[in-house]
């Protein structure tokens, strides 16, 4: 099956198409026909191209919305420039597989978008204005483009924490704030936690009952979480992708107290210092140089920089803070599994954060850990008895296979597709 993985956002729009079917899944011969995005959509759009390992392609194109992009995307593909042999018209492709930012409370688990699917992830839009809105046009654009009977099927960062009991995912503010507004933490990088913990457990023959894992995706955005049997138990984002972890440019936890100080003094409305907490905070607030951790570690090697050694400092030992909860939420776990953009390739940071985790019984292997480069790749010494390991995450892999599984488990059992029930999220 040739799977259309979507990620609609304001102004971009980035694709692949994923060749694979239950046997090449469970077989991880899935295949990467080819893949893309689109920037600035609403003007002179940027679009970037890419067949299997093929080169990058790059042209520029007049693309009003979500609507134009797709249709170009789709013709690039089917045209003889793509040189892609197995998608040559529409019918070519199988399903849709879209990533839908927020599924509330109502989506524990990915499904077949029906009216009604599209209902409930319209009144989600509460909880993720900015995003919501954008993949639900995604949806209604690959309706439009495909007709109405190719299956599309909507998979959410938030569905894998949905098994998060109470007791962790409720803040200790008046409880009727949860009844009335769903103030509560719902966490986020859901597709990318359930994408390493699988692979963890493919890669360690583990049963879901077995995975016990840590996980930490650390790229422009951060979050940690705790794995228990298979199924996620807390994480660190919240009602939010603001908490937790310090990011790029965003603070993670903070005395919500500062925010009605910050305004005050500084001449901010909330929503300001809100902003500014989004945006001007993280690595970039710390050192003032950027939230590029790539960048900082390169200062550091040429010259000594205070600030930007503090912004280092903080981002790990919040993450070390993190796994030490966790530790004791799961009382203990395997592994910590590094995923993002810094998890994946930096050997230094993951050191710092492993660095007096020692007590927990992880040893790093020095040689190991300086190898595993975007890599999949065991990083703790053996006799460790936390372990730590390297998987580099694929969200859209995890989209397609979703996919290819709602699709599959309609036909051989054809009901009335309902909102999939709460509680059921696992690996
Ligand atoms: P996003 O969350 O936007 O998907 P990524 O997962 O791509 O972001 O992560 C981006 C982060 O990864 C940036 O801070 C970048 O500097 C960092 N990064 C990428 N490569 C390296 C590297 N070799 N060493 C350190 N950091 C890196």
């Amino acid at each position: 099956m040739n799977i259309l993985v979507l990620n609609s956002g304001s102004s971009s729009l980035k694709f692949q198409v994923i060749g694979t079917d239950p046997d090449r899944a469970a077989e991880n011969r899935d295949e990467r026909v080819c893949r893309g995005q689109i920037e600035r959509i609403g003007g002179e759009a940027i679009i970037e191209v890419q067949s299997r390992e093929g080169p990058r392609k790059t042209f520029t194109a007049t693309l009003p919305d979500l609507l134009a992009s797709l249709e170009y995307i789709v013709r690039w593909i089917a045209s003889d420039e793509s040189e892609i042999s197995e998608v040559r018209s529409l019918s070519d492709i199988d399903a849709v597989g879209n990533r839908v930012v927020h599924g509330g409370e109502l989506f524990a688990e990915s499904t077949l978008v029906t009216d009604e699917v599209l209902k409930g992830i319209e009144q989600c839009i509460d909880l993720a204005p900015l995003h919501n809105p954008n993949n639900l046009k995604g949806i209604l654009a690959a309706r439009h483009v495909f007709g109405p009977k190719l299956p599309q099927v909507a998979v959410f960062d938030t569905s894998f924490h949905q098994s998060i009991p109470e007791h962790a995912f409720l803040y200790a503010v008046p409880y009727h704030l949860y009844r009335r507004h769903h103030i509560r933490r719902y966490g986020f990088h859901g597709t990318s936690h359930r994408y390493v913990a699988n692979r963890y457990r493919a890669l360690r023959s583990l049963s879901a009952e077995q995975t016990n894992v840590i996980t930490l995706h650390l790229g422009n955005g951060c979050s940690a979480a705790a794995i228990q049997k298979g199924k996620s138990i807390d994480t660190s984002m919240g009602m939010t992708p603001l908490e937790g972890l310090v990011m790029g440019t965003r603070s993670g936890d903070i005395d919500p107290a500062i925010v009605n100080l910050v305004a005050s003094k500084e001449g901010l409305s909330p929503n300001q210092v809100e902003a500014l907490l989004n945006t001007q905070s993280g690595l970039l607030g710390i050192s003032g140089l950027t939230n590029d951790m790539r960048v900082l570690l390169q200062e550091l090697e040429t010259h000594e920089d205070r600030r930007v050694r503090l912004a280092i400092e903080v981002f790990c030992y919040r993450a070390r803070k993190y796994v030490g909860a966790f530790l004791a939420c799961m009382g203990g776990a395997e592994a910590i599994v590094f995923t993002g953009g810094i998890g994946e390739n930096s050997p230094a940071i993951r050191q710092k954060i492993c660095q007096g985790l020692e007590w927990a019984g992880l040893r790093l292997h020095e040689d190991r850990n300086k190898a595993a480069v975007a890599l999949e790749r065991q990083i703790s010494a053996d006799d460790s008895t936390l372990h730590a390991f390297v998987i580099p995450t694929d969200e859209e892999l995890l989209i397609a296979h979703d996919t290819v599984r709602c699709i599959t488990e309609q036909q051989q059992a054809p009901r009335p597709a309902r909102l999939p029930k709460v509680k059921e999220a696992g690996i």
